[in-house]
Order: structure tokens, then C-alpha cells, then sequence
């Protein structure tokens, strides 16, 4: 493989370092709703529910852990505090008790906020502005996710679900443990004093310290709630968003209350609203997307076929395996889009960032096309050969190299230095959002007709791709000169 040759030192560092963060990341969430259901004997709707919480929770800090580095601690202590959060969160899972479950998916919660968004903003920090390795990079650091994505369930859940939970969770806390270790100990060395400081330092601490009172409330208060204290019967869906923009516009007032450098020009403003609509349209993508783990998994496990004969032995396969084949594919396929863009880059066909986006959800809208004909034949028929959703996922991931990996390496360019790991938080929101909708359209897979179902995230996919293609040109006047 010759993608990483003359890449940054540090993002080797990077690379293993968010390889294990991931793997303590999935191998939990592998376990989770098992856990929930067969332990501690909650009903399936409350653990959807509080699977929601969490799923769209993790991805709702990183605007907050972005701000806090910014402008209080800088991108690399934040990772620190991050890891230790999160590898403290694993552990505590792994005691039996109702309070330690909900504290550890709190502390799980705030640690990612700090981890994941700076550690991406530090791969961005290893490139000048206009340097044609970046989306390559970027691309090699999005394997080393899918490479902890796609071993940690197997790891996970074998010891999960054969041993003990707790050594499940265990496993989970001593991936953390590992890459934690292994930034304190490379992290001078390769990445020298890059990203130490924060980019756009305060020193009033009122605006951070309201904003996480405002979030750990909520999160306990929901925590007592998941735990039978009731204040109301479920958590209504529009509370998440009343607090999303409670923090969203909380953090915009405090940077533009005591900032000295917050005035923008009107350059920096345009590529700001680049990221927002480009965070809008990947809400369609990944909403459609995160159907992988609710009603794909039950297609897997109600209308395929799964029995594999081989030499006369048959197998079952299980539906969860499904779950793998996405990183799987990405590590595969991760290298020759790398080598795509160089290549197309040398000879100045690069296709626009924005038009990598509508390339990457126009092909997860031919994966659900692949989805909606499997359902016709299910229902034609019976139990669909694994073809169909081996075809689906492999379209998906398609897409989502066009789209996932691009955007990281997009926000890096296109923030402005003083908001670059804000932003990167700004980001992450398209999948807070995403796990939203996804879930509560994932609801009514029972209640439809499936391939009407599978229709409505092709339609929303295809027309979003349409949608985006036309405005790229002027994304493109807005994005000053970047690609
Ligand atoms: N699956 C990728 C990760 O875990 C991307 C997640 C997202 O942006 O929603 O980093
Ligand atoms: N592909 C997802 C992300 O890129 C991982 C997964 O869903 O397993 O990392």
C-alpha cells in the first residue's frame, strides 16, 4: 500500500490511538442493549429508548468538548480528560448495580464530547492549509476507526455475551486504557507542541461551567427517569432538541460575548455557513444510514435467509454479523478511494467536496434501492438470499467514504483556527441529530409495508444528492478557493 507514504508521523500516533478509543466505543455499544434486556430485565421499548438517549447523547457533547478546548484547555489536555472519562465510564460498567450503569453511560457521554471531536481536529492540525494529503490522511485515520468498529463486537460480545458482562465491559475499558497510554507516551514525540494551546483562550469561566451544569443536569435528570423516578413517562423527543439549542446557542453567545478575536470576516463567515449546510445534508445521509442497526438488523433477522451450507455442513448465521460488514468494508475499500482522489487530484478532476457528498448519498440511495426490490422478492417469495443486504451494505459504504472521511477533512479546512474544534463538534451534531430521526423513523418498520418503507430514505436520499448538486457551485463560491 503506497497511500501513506510521506504522511505525517503523527497520524500513525492518531491512528491507533482513535483505533482503540473506537473499539472501546462499539464493543460497549455492541453489548448494550443485550446487557439491558437480559440482565438487567428491562423491557425492549425502554432500552430502545434509552439506547437512543445514549447514541444521540454521545454525539450532542462534542460541541461542548470542542468549545471547552478552544478556549479553556486546548485540544490535547482534552483528549486526556476525555480518555479518562470514558475509560472510567467502561469500568464502571462493569459493576452489576443500577447506579453504576447510569453513571458510566454519563461518563461515557462526557468523555466522548472531549475525545472525539479534538483528536479529529488535531489530524487536521498536522496539514498547511492547502496540502493535497489531507483527505488521503484523513481517509487512513477513518480505517483505523473502522478497524477498532469492526473487532471490538467480535471481542465484545464473545466475552459479553460467553464469559460475563463484565468482562465484556471490561475489554471495552482496556481498549481505552491502551490507546490512552499509547498517546501519553508518543504524543510529545510525534506531535510536538501542536494543538497544546488553546487557539482562542478565555479566561471566563462562567459561560463553560453553566453549560455543562446545564448538560450533566439533563443527563442525570434522565438518568433518574430511565431509572423508574417518574417525572414523566418517557423523555418527549423535542427535549433533546430544546437542549441541543439550548447548548448550540449558549456556546455561539459566549464566544461572541468575551471573545477578542470573534469578529469574522466575511470570508471565514461564508465557509462557517458551508459547514452548517453541509452538516444538514449529512443528517439525511446518516439517519438513512444508521438503519444498520435497527431495521436492517431486522430484515437480516426475519426475512434472509441466513443458513449457509458448505461441504454439506449448514450454519446459521447470526443477524448481529451483519454489523461488521460495514467496517469491514470500509478498511477494504478505504485505500482505493485514497488513491482515487490523489490520483483524480494530479490530473485536476477532484471532484468539489460538496460534490462528494451528493456522489455519497445518491450511492446509499442505490444501496436502498438494492433494499426496496429485497423486500418485493421477501414478499414474493420468502427468506431473501444474504446477496441483497451484502449489496445494500456494500453501497452504503460507498457512500459513506465519499461522505464521512471528506467531511472531517472539509471542517479542518473551512474553520476558522479561533473555532476549529468547535466546529468540528458542529459536525458530530449531524449524527446527534441523524440518531434521532433514525430511530423514531426505525419505529415503524413493523407498522409498513417494507419496501414503501425502504422508499422513503431512497426518495430522501436522492432527492438531498439532487438537491446538493445544484447548489455546489455557489457552496463553492462560499468555500473561497477550497476544494
Ligand atoms: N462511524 C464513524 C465514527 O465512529 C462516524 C460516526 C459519525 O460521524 O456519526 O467515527
Ligand atoms: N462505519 C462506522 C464509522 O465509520 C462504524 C460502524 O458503524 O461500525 O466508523
Amino acid at each position: 500500500m503506497s497511500i501513506h507514504k510521506n504522511q505525517p508521523k503523527g497520524l500513525f500516533l492518531l491512528f491507533f490511538v482513535e483505533m482503540w478509543e473506537r473499539f472501546s466505543y462499539y464493543g460497549m455499544r455492541a453489548l448494550l442493549v443485550l446487557y439491558m434486556i437480559k440482565f438487567l430485565q428491562f423491557s425492549t421499548e425502554k432500552s430502545g429508548q434509552i439506547y437512543g438517549w445514549y447514541t444521540g447523547m454521545v454525539y450532542l457533547t462534542p460541541l461542548i468538548g470542542g468549545y471547552i478546548a478552544d478556549r479553556y484547555l486546548g485540544q490535547r489536555k482534552a483528549i486526556v480528560i476525555g480518555g479518562i472519562l470514558m475509560a472510567l465510564g467502561h469500568f464502571t460498567m462493569a459493576f452489576p448495580a443500577l447506579p453504576f450503569f447510569f453513571s458510566a453511560l454519563i461518563l461515557l457521554i462526557l468523555g466522548n464530547g472531549f475525545f472525539k471531536p479534538n483528536i479529529s481536529t488535531v489530524v487536521g492540525s498536522l496539514y498547511e492549509q492547502n496540502d493535497p494529503r489531507r483527505d488521503a490522511g484523513f481517509t487512513i485515520f477513518y480505517m483505523g476507526i473502522n478497524l477498532g468498529a469492526f473487532f471490538s463486537p467480535l471481542v465484545c460480545s464473545t466475552l459479553g455475551e460467553k464469559v460475563g458482562w463484565h468482562w465484556g465491559f471490561g475489554a471495552a475499558g482496556i481498549g481505552m486504557v491502551i490507546g490512552l497510554s499509547m498517546y501519553l507516551w508518543g504524543n510529545k514525540t510525534f506531535l510536538g507542541d501542536k494543538c497544546i494551546k488553546p487557539s482562542n483562550p478565555s479566561k471566563n469561566y462562567y459561560p463553560p461551567i453553566i453549560i455543562l451544569s446545564v448538560i450533566i443536569t439533563f443527563l442525570v435528570l434522565s438518568a433518574f427517569q430511565f431509572s423508574g423516578y417518574k417525572i414523566k413517562e418517557s423523555i418527549p423527543n423535542y427535549v433533546y432538541w430544546i437542549i441541543a439549542i439550548i447548548v448550540l446557542f449558549g456556546l455561539i453567545y459566549a464566544y461572541l460575548s468575551n471573545s477578542k478575536n470573534s469578529t469574522l470576516t466575511k470570508i471565514e463567515k461564508q465557509r462557517i455557513a458551508v459547514i452548517f449546510i453541509m452538516v444538514f445534508f449529512s443528517i439525511f445521509f446518516w439517519a438513512a444510514f444508521e438503519q444498520a442497526g435497527s431495521s436492517l438488523t431486522l430484515f437480516a433477522d426475519r426475512e434472509t435467509n441466513r443458513i449457509i451450507n458448505i461441504f454439506g455442513f449448514s450454519w446459521e448465521m447470526p443477524a448481529g454479523y451483519f454489523q461488521s460488514l460495514n467496517p469491514l468494508l470500509i478498511f477494504i475499500l478505504a485505500p482505493f478511494f485514497s488513491k482515487l482522489w490523489v490520483k483524480l487530484g494530479e490530473m485536476g478532476k477532484e471532484p468539489s467536496s460538496p460534490a462528494k457528498f451528493s456522489m455519497g448519498l445518491a450511492l446509499l440511495g442505490v444501496g436502498f434501492v438494492i433494499m426496496i426490490i429485497a423486500a418485493k422478492v421477501y414478499q414474493a417469495s420468502g427468506p431473501v438470499s444474504i446477496l441483497w443486504l451484502c449489496g445494500a451494505y456494500f453501497f452504503h459504504t460507498l457512500g459513506e467514504l465519499c461522505l464521512s472521511p471528506v467531511g472531517l477533512s472539509l471542517v479542518t479546512k473551512l474553520a476558522p483556527a479561533q473555532f476549529a474544534s468547535l466546529m468540528m463538534g458542529v459536525w458530530f451534531l449531524s449524527s446527534f441529530a441523524a440518531n434521532f430521526v433514525g430511530g423514531y423513523f426505525a419505529g415503524n418498520y413493523d407498522a409498513m409495508d417494507h419496501s414503501k418503507f425502504f422508499l422513503i430514505p431512497t426518495t430522501t436520499a436522492f432527492l438531498s444528492a439532487i438537491l446538493l448538486i445544484i447548489i455546489t457551485p455557489k457552496l463553492r463560491k462560499w468555500m473561497h478557493g477550497i476544494h
